[in-house]
C-alpha cells in the first residue's frame, strides 16, 4: 500500500481537488462534472487517472476481480473522490458468491463487469440477481449473442428472449444493462445478424420498452455498443434520451491510454473500428451533448450514478 505522500509523488498534485469532495467536483470542459461507471481498472495506478485527467472526467467506478481490490483502496485513498468500484466473480462457483458478497462488505458498491458464459436466465445468474437485491446493490450486466473473434462464445446469452422474465422475478434487484445484444435491441428488428447494427432504429425494440416499463433496469451507454446505438438514427436519439433521462447512466469502457485516443481503444475488436484511434468517453461525451439539454446531460453523466450508488452529489 503506497502512502498518500508517495501517491501524489508518483501521479503529481493533479490528481487531487483542492476540496475533496463530490460537491466540489470541477465543472471541466463538459459544462458538468462526469463520472465515468464504466472504467477498468489499469495495472498501472497513475495510468488510471492519466485517461480521467485526459478525457476531462471527473470520477470513475473502477471495474476488477477481487484480487485488485488493493490497488482500488491505493487508489481511493490517493485520489479521494475520484473511484468507487464494483467487484466482479464467476456466479458459477461457491468462492466467487462468497468474494461478491464480502467485497460489497468491504466497499465494493455493485457487482460488474458480470461477463461470463452463462445464461440470463440460468441458475448461476439468478443466484447473484438474489444476492444483489439482498445486499441492496446494482448488478452491471455485459450482454453479447455475436462473437467479435473467432470462438469467443456468447456473455449472458438470452437476452431478448428471457430478461423481462427476470426484471419480473426480482423486482427488488437493481439490473444495468451494458453491451452490444442489450444495445441492439433498443430496434426492434435485431435478431443477432450482427454485433453493431447501423441504419435507422425501428421502433418499440425490446430495451426501449424495458426501459420504460421497469423501474428495476438502467442502461449504461458505455463501449462502442453505446456509442453505436446513439450515433445510428440522430432522428431517435435525443428522444429516446429524453425519454429515460433517468435511466442512462455514461460510462467509457474505453481502453486508450491518455483520454485522447492513443494506444488501443476497443481491444482492437474490428467490429468496432469506428472507434480506433478515438477515446471512446469524448466520442460518447460529445454525442450526448450534442443530444440533450444541459439538464439531461448532467442525469446522464453525473446525477443518475450519484443516485444509484448512494452518492452526494
Ligand atoms: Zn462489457
Ligand atoms: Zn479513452
Amino acid at each position: 500500500m503506497l502512502t498518500r505522500r508517495q501517491f501524489v509523488e508518483m501521479v503529481g498534485a493533479a490528481a487531487f481537488w483542492p476540496a475533496a469532495g463530490p460537491r466540489d467536483a470541477p465543472i471541466g470542459e463538459w459544462g458538468s462534472p462526469v463520472f465515468d461507471l464504466h472504467f477498468h481498472m489499469r495495472g498501472q495506478t497513475a495510468a488510471n487517472l492519466t485517461h480521467l485527467d485526459g478525457a476531462g472526467i471527473t470520477s470513475a467506478n473502477l471495474l476488477t476481480r477481487a484480487a485488485g481490490s488493493d490497488q482500488v483502496r491505493t487508489l481511493q485513498a490517493g485520489a479521494p473522490g475520484r473511484f468507487t468500484w464494483f467487484c466482479s466473480a464467476d456466479p458459477s462457483t461457491a468462492e466467487g458468491v462468497d468474494v461478491l458478497t464480502a467485497s460489497v462488505k468491504s466497499g465494493a458498491r455493485g457487482f460488474g463487469e458480470m461477463k461470463y458464459h452463462l445464461a440470463t436466465d440460468g441458475p448461476e445468474f439468478r443466484r447473484v440477481y438474489a444476492l444483489a437485491a439482498e445486499l441492496r446493490v446494482p448488478i452491471l450486466i455485459h450482454f453479447q449473442e455475436v462473437d467479435h473473434f473467432d470462438k469467443e462464445g456468447t456473455w449472458s446469452p438470452g437476452f431478448a428472449r428471457s430478461f423481462e422474465r427476470i426484471l419480473k422475478a426480482y423486482p427488488r434487484t437493481t439490473f444495468i444493462g451494458h453491451a452490444d445484444a442489450f444495445w441492439a435491441n433498443v430496434s426492434a428488428d435485431y435478431r443477432n445478424e450482427a454485433a453493431y447494427p447501423s441504419g435507422p432504429i425501428v421502433r418499440g425494440g425490446i430495451t426501449d420498452k424495458l426501459l420504460g416499463d421497469y423501474p428495476n433496469l438502467y442502461g449504461d451507454v458505455s463501449a462502442n455498443s453505446g456509442n453505436n446505438m446513439l450515433s445510428r438514427d440522430p432522428a431517435f436519439t435525443a428522444d429516446f434520451l429524453r425519454r429515460h433521462q433517468d435511466k442512462l447512466l455514461f460510462g467509457s469502457d474505453c481502453g486508450c491510454t491518455d483520454g485522447h485516443g492513443g494506444g488501443v481503444s476497443q481491444g482492437n475488436n474490428p467490429g468496432a473500428a469506428r472507434l480506433a484511434g478515438k477515446c471512446v468517453a469524448r466520442e460518447t461525451l460529445t454525442v450526448l451533448k450534442r443530444f440533450t439539454s444541459p439538464e439531461i446531460f448532467r442525469k446522464i453523466t453525473w446525477d443518475n450514478a450519484h443516485s444509484l450508488l448512494q452518492m452526494s452529489a
